[in-house]
Order: C-alpha cells, then structure tokens, then sequence
C-alpha cells in the first residue's frame, strides 16, 4: 500500500509498505479515507520526539471505512464508516474507568504517562498511523466510532482530534459566564478551543499568534479579539492592560514545545534541546492569568524538565489543568452541537492534497505557507470508493 514514512527530521515520503494484518483478535484494519496533518505531528517532523524511527507512518486523524475486522470483534462490521479517536486504550483500566482515555495504562509499555496515540513514534506505543492507505486499529470494540448519517466526513475526521482537544482545553479552563479567555496560538487547536471557550460561557475571548493570516481566520472563524504579539512588549502586561489591571480569568497554551517569540526559551528548548521545549507560552499563560484564575495546557510538551515560573503559579494561587485530550469522552455532546449547526469543524480545513503529494503538504503546514489552516491528505482510491458507497 502508499504510506507516509519518516525518513528524518523534515523528510517525509510517500512510499510502498507492506498492508496491516489482523495481530489480534480485536484488531480491524481500515481502509483509510481523509488523514489529517497535525501540529502534533510537526513535533514528530522536526526530530523533536524521541525513539521517531525510520520508516514509522505518523497520522492520529483519520476516518475510513472497515475493511476486515478480527475474530472477537463485535461492534464493527467490514463497510462500516468509522472515526477513530486519536488515542488508543483499553477501555477498561483504573483510568480508562475514569473516562482519562489518554492516559490508558494498558497500551503502551514505554510510558507511564500518556497511553497509546497511532503514527506518534515508540513512546507512544509505536503503533503505524492512518496517513496511509490501511491502517490496523486495536480494540476496535473500544476506540472507533460509527459516523453518524448527520456527520459530513470532513467534520468527523476534525472530531478524531482537534475538536475534542480544543473542547477539552476550554473544559479544562472551567470557564464561567462572562469570563476574559486569553487563548495561545491560532492554529487548528487554537482556533477550536476559542470557539468552545463560547460554547462555555465566556463573555470574552482574546487569541494571541504572530501569523496574521491566522489571527485573520480566527477573527472570521471564533468571533474573537486578536493580539499580534510581535507588536507588544510585555504580553502578561498587555493582557492586564485589556483587562483593567486584573489578568485573565482563564489562560489557554494551544502552542507547545514549539513557542517562538523568546530568543532564549527558542535556543535552549528547541535547538540545544536543554530542556522539551521552550516554554514561551507557559510564562506568558502564567503571568497574564488573574490571581486565582485557571491556566489549562493542550499544547504539547516533552517529558523532562522545562523552565516554567512555577512559583508565580503558586502565589498567584492558579488552577493548572493539562492533558492529552480524552477524545471519546466528548464526543457525544461534541455531535449535539454540530447537529445543532452551533459548530462547523470542517471550516478551518485549508488544504486539500493526495496522499502522494504528503512531503509538499508537510512543508507547507510546518511553514505556514499558503494561508494553511488544517490539511487533509486523501489516499489513492479513497474518492472513487466514497463515490461507490454514496451509490449503494
Ligand atoms: P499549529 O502548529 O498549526 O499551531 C500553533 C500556532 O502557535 C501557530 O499558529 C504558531 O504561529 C503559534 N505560536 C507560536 N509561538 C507562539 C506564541 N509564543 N504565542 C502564541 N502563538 C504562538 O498546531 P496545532 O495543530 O494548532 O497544535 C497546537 C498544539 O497543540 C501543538 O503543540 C500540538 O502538539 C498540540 N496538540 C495537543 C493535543 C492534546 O490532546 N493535548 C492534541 C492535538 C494537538
Ligand atoms: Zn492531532
């Protein structure tokens, strides 16, 4: 089959692989159609990941139909569309018991942290992701969900990841009615959690990037204020100044280890690797917050020590929330409000390219070229059979 294979850092190929099989009795093999890049995966295509191996095939947002489901399989059936979560779990652990999907316990032997994600590298289980034809899904009684008839597929491969993060880094802002949310970064994640931050209540949302074709789009796409910060001195100043010398309510970091804006925090996080990531976007999360406020973190970050102003979270007594998203547990009330036309996912999608075309539609993602938002690959294949099946 065509896959997507790391080759190294920024080199990515479309090129020949061997199809998945069934390894175990609950395992499904799905026929891919819509992949998504992510800003996850420029993590993975900067060579900023650990234990990244030559050959592995990234892609934790996808949507397909079943192409053979494994012996004890019971809940899919070959035909059916389904998306599948990003995360791969049990279902049935102390945490999966407690809907925290992504920090299964049972699914990836190399961390005692996050659970399993496909196409992440082997800290993450080291499972192949779906930017390929085939992809084999474990416990597929468990992760993957039937796409409901009221579901376009653009919005459901959106619900496999970016919508449930931004919706889970909003919950995790416990935001009341009327207050300021200071969202970090406008990409997809972003973008989404702005939009939710309304779902929630807020009576404000500001998003703060140096792109301004993306400060653009999330005026346009979350009705929001905007802050280039490339035009301000101080940011935790500049957010006081928005909000009479208070500080944000809530603080949202939809960035990561890949902050710019703080030379030192760029050359000791990300180029001399001193420490997993540049934590830019921590200091500024933490010192715009108001006293007492609620800084919650999606963006991702590595395992080890970051210089983060801790002690400004204490006295300023903040609430810290962060997670990788438990995308299952969202996505029933997720559903309710694109039905209900409150949400449109599949409108931050950008950029359309074959899967043959993956190593120009990582360049142009990772550098922001074009006006790119969100890509989705499409596999060979994939429309002429969405066609037969729209037929049938
Ligand atoms: P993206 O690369 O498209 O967007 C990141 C944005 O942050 C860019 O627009 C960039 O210009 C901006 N940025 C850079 N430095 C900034 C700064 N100092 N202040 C404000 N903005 C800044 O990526 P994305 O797909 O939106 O993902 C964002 C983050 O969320 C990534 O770290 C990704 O790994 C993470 N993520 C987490 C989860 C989760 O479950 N927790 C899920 C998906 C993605
Ligand atoms: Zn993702």
């Amino acid at each position: 089959m065509l896959a997507m294979q790391y080759r190294g850092p920024y080199r990515v190929r479309a090129t020949q692989k061997a199809e998945p099989e069934i390894e175990h009795p609950n395992d499904a093999i799905v026929r891919v159609t819509r992949a998504c890049i992510c800003g996850s995966d420029l993590h993975l295509y900067h060579g900023l990941v650990p234990d990244t191996r030559i050959g592995h095939t990234f892609g934790h947002e996808f949507v397909g139909v079943v192409e053979e489901v494994g012996p004890s399989v019971q809940s899919l059936k070959k035909g059916d569309q389904v998306l599948v979560p990003f995360n791969i779990f049990c279902g049935s652990c102390f945490f999966c018991q407690r809907e925290l999907y992504s920090n299964c316990h049972n699914v990836n032997p190399e961390a005692t942290a996050v659970g399993g994600i496909y196409g992440y590298s082997h800290t993450t289980g080291g499972y192949d992701g779906g930017q390929a034809e085939f992809v084999r899904v474990p416990l597929a009684d468990i992760g993957p969900m039937k796409i409901p008839a009221s579901l376009s597929m653009d919005d459901a491969v959106l619900l496999t990841d970016v919508c449930p993060t931004g919706y889970q880094a909003a919950e995790m802002g416990d935001i009341a009615e009327g207050d300021t949310v200071v969202v970090f970064g406008a990409g997809p994640i972003g973008l989404m959690a702005a939009k939710c931050a309304w779902l929630m209540g807020a009576g404000r949302v500001i998003v703060v990037d140096h792109l301004e074709y993306r400060l653009e789009f999330a005026r346009k796409f979350a009705q929001c204020e905007t802050v280039n910060f490339l035009e301000v001195d101080d940011m935790a100043i500049h957010i006081k100044k928005m909000t009479d010398w208070l500080g944000a309510d809530v603080c949202i970091d939809a960035v990561g280890a890949e902050a710019v804006g703080n030379m030192l925090q760029q050359v000791t996080g990300r180029y001399m690797k001193l420490q997993a990531g540049s934590a830019t976007v921590l200091w500024w999360a933490i010192n715009a917050a108001r006293k007492g406020g609620n800084v919650s973190i999606v963006g991702v970050y590595g395992p080890t020590g970051n210089t983060v102003p801790i002690g400004n979270a204490l006295n300023k007594g903040l609430t810290l929330r962060m997670n990788q998203a438990a995308v299952k547990r969202h996505l029933p009330r997720l559903i309710e409000h694109i039905e209900a036309g409150r949400l449109k996912p599949s409108e931050i999608i950008t950029h359309r390219l074959p899967l043959e075309e993956v190593a120009d539609a990582y360049h142009i993602f990772s550098s922001k070229l074009d006006n790119c938002v969100k890509t989705v690959l499409i596999p060979p294949g994939a429309r002429q059979y969405e066609r037969q099946l729209a037929m049938h």
